[in-house]
């Protein structure tokens, strides 16, 4: 990988992070996961709230450590992220969730329109011969196009606007859809979001937690699901914890949603038909 061909690079810079024991210990335990394989995709489900049935999964990874033990993401992630890891292992994700997806369609435990949402990192997007290798993806793991969403944080994005719409954009001519993931966390502006291509809007835990307390929030929601409307996208709200925001988001006209109300992020292995048909409430 050649991120350094783009002003946007993730790799490590010692002056700009204070190097531990703790951070070199990682680094190298890291290394040795990517070359032992040591990640797995756990699957949470997507609602259509329409159809109170699942009807796609969002891929979260998790990492088995020798030593540590189950790792979730947040504690890697950014350290991936700023060492350039994040490239190797973001691949190994994407592979693992579009193979067993195929899978599961294949063996008709998932409907053949199922979406499977898959989080991408802004280096990755960014890294030389990205589109190529989204496409080698998709051919080695059989998985058309149109089952797979990548989800982009917005907040990300900002840094290399016209860069990142540009590859956005070739990445949908793939017939792949792009999900604008936090959204309302970032700070760019509603002009931005005007050029940037995008099939759904996540709106982000945060709102979802407030809606049902205070009023301003409720009308913050409202304006997203109008805004993806007026952009001919979708919602998904995030981070659903009660039966009483499932209701008040149905009202207010989001499409999808996904929680632990519904269901909690699990390992391929603990899916079963019911997943898909029951976990809508
Ligand atoms: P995210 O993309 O915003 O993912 C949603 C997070 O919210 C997940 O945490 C999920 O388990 C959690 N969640 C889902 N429903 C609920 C709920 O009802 N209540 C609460 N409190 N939390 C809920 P997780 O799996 O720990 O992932 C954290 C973050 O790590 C993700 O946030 C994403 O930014 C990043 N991440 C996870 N997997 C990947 C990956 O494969 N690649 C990349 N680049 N980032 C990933
Ligand atoms: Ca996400
Ligand atoms: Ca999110
Ligand atoms: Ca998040």
């Amino acid at each position: 990988a050649k991120q350094h061909e783009h002003p946007l690079h993730c790799h490590y810079q010692p002056s700009m992070m204070t190097t531990s024991i703790e951070q070199t210990r990682l680094t190298a335990d890291l290394k040795r996961a990517i070359d032992n394989h040591e990640f797995e995709v756990y699957y949470q489900p997507i609602i259509d709230l329409h159809h109170n049935k699942a009807c796609g999964a969002e891929a979260l990874v998790r990492w088995h450590s020798p030593t540590r033990g189950l790792v979730p993401p947040n504690d890697f992630i950014p350290l991936a992220e700023d060492s350039g890891m994040i490239i190797e292992i973001g691949h190994q994700i994407l592979h693992q969730a579009c193979m067993q997806t195929y899978d599961q369609i294949q063996k008709g435990h998932w409907p053949t329109d199922f979406l499977l949402h898959v989080n991408l990192s802004v280096c990755q997007l960014l890294q030389t011969g990205f589109l190529a290798q989204l496409e080698t993806v998709l051919a080695e793991t059989k998985l058309p196009a149109k089952n797979l969403t990548l989800e982009v944080t917005e907040s990300r994005l900002v840094t290399q606007p016209l860069l990142t719409t540009q590859i956005l954009k070739e990445i949908q001519s793939l017939g792949i859809h792009i999900a604008i993931d936090d959204f309302g966390t970032g700070y760019s502006s509603l002009a931005y979001l005007n050029q940037l291509p995008f099939n759904s809007l996540k709106i982000d835990r945060s709102f979802i937690n407030q809606m049902m307390v205070t009023e301003n929030y409720s009308a913050i929601v409202t304006a997203v699901i109008s805004i993806a409307h007026n952009f001919q996208a979708d919602t998904v709200a995030e981070g659903v914890e009660t039966a009483e925001q499932a209701t008040k988001l149905k009202q207010l006209g989001c499409r999808y949603a996904q929680g632990f109300y519904y269901a909690q992020p699990k390992p391929m292995s603990e899916w079963s038909t019911e997943t898909v048909n029951k976990s809508g409430k």
